[in-house]
């Protein structure tokens, strides 16, 4: 196992025109030594954002779509401003040091910075050897549904739940994947109060109806997937046709295919959802996992 790299942004806000970058805002870390303070609110209240980069062959896979997103979930926190240009800089200079290998992912965070602070963010970059254990070319896996506790209108009702950013309170995520575990499962797929497929705690859901593929639309308060989006420009380009609409929770019992996608992941096969087998289509998913690694932006 390759040891990780840090990699922290200071400042990751703009700097103000015309002043060069100061030396030493990309600066390479110890993972092994202490980097955070004991006072930051990013762990103390677990107040702040991420992302998750998929790295193949040494390239970040949707690099811009990712940074977009982080400055998307930081505006929803009231975070300020982010030099994006210097978070892409710092998540290739991550790349660069690390040890290449088949599959890296680069995790991006920005927290609220320290507790009783100017209010100054504390990010960083890390890049890990990702597991690659779930990708579709392997077993597939058991999911199970769940319960999300809000109903599908909870994004306009009360948008201070910030449901649809990547917060880095993912302690209820993890809850619901020991959930799944305990119940024999894998993973768990989401759904409102009222009834419709959200998401999965780490990854986005993908359903096949006849020839149609869906995923959810994002306005139920869940996150735009990246590789989703991706996944869909690869099916139109195959000639295969997509919908993003509402998919309520019955119509996973009638479907005809079922997938989870992520960075971290790519794309995992659905075999069975609560105790009921699936159809699987094992050349589908080894084309499209091919196409969705050999992505180059
Ligand atoms: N939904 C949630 C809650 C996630 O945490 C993730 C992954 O980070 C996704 C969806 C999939 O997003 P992406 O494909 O951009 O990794």
């Amino acid at each position: 196992m390759s040891q990780p790299v840090l990699v922290r942004i200071d400042p990751v806000t703009p700097l103000p025109p015309g002043t060069p970058a100061p030396a030493g805002r990309l600066r390479l870390a110890d993972v092994t030594a202490p980097a955070v303070t004991v006072l930051d609110l990013g762990i103390t209240r677990g107040d702040g954002v991420f992302e998750t980069v998929g790295v193949v062959g040494g390239r970040p896979q949707a690099l811009q779509a990712h940074l977009r997103r982080l400055q998307r979930s930081a505006t929803m926190l009231d975070l300020p401003e982010l030099d994006l240009g210097a978070v892409e800089d710092a998540v290739r200079l991550a790349i660069e040091r690390h040890d290449p290998g088949p599959f890296l992912l680069v995790k991006v965070v920005l927290t609220r910075g320290i507790e009783g602070g100017d209010g100054t963010p504390t990010a960083w970059a890390h890049a890990f050897e990702g597991s690659g254990s779930l990708d579709g070319s392997g077993r597939g896996i058991k999911v199970v549904r769940l319960d999300r506790g809000y109903r599908s209108d909870v994004a306009q009702t009360s948008p201070w739940l910030l449901q649809g950013a990547k917060t880095v309170s993912y302690a209820v995520n993890m809850a619901a994947l020991r959930e799944a575990a305990r119940r024999g499962a894998d993973d768990v797929i989401f759904v409102s109060s009222d009834g419709y497929v959200l998401e999965a705690p780490r990854s986005t859901v993908v359903l096949r109806r006849g020839e149609v593929f869906i995923t959810p639309r994002t306005d139920i308060g869940i996150l735009a997937g990246t590789t989703q989006d991706d996944l869909f420009s690869i099916l139109t380009e195959t000639g295969r046709t997509t919908e993003y609409r509402l998919v309520r929770q019955e119509e996973l019992d009638e479907a005809d295919g079922l997938w989870l996608v992520s960075s971290g992941q790519q794309i995992s096969p659905v075999v069975e959802l609560d105790g009921r087998p699936l159809p699987r289509y094992p050349e589908l998913d080894a084309e499209l996992l091919e196409r969705l690694r050999a992505r180059t932006a």
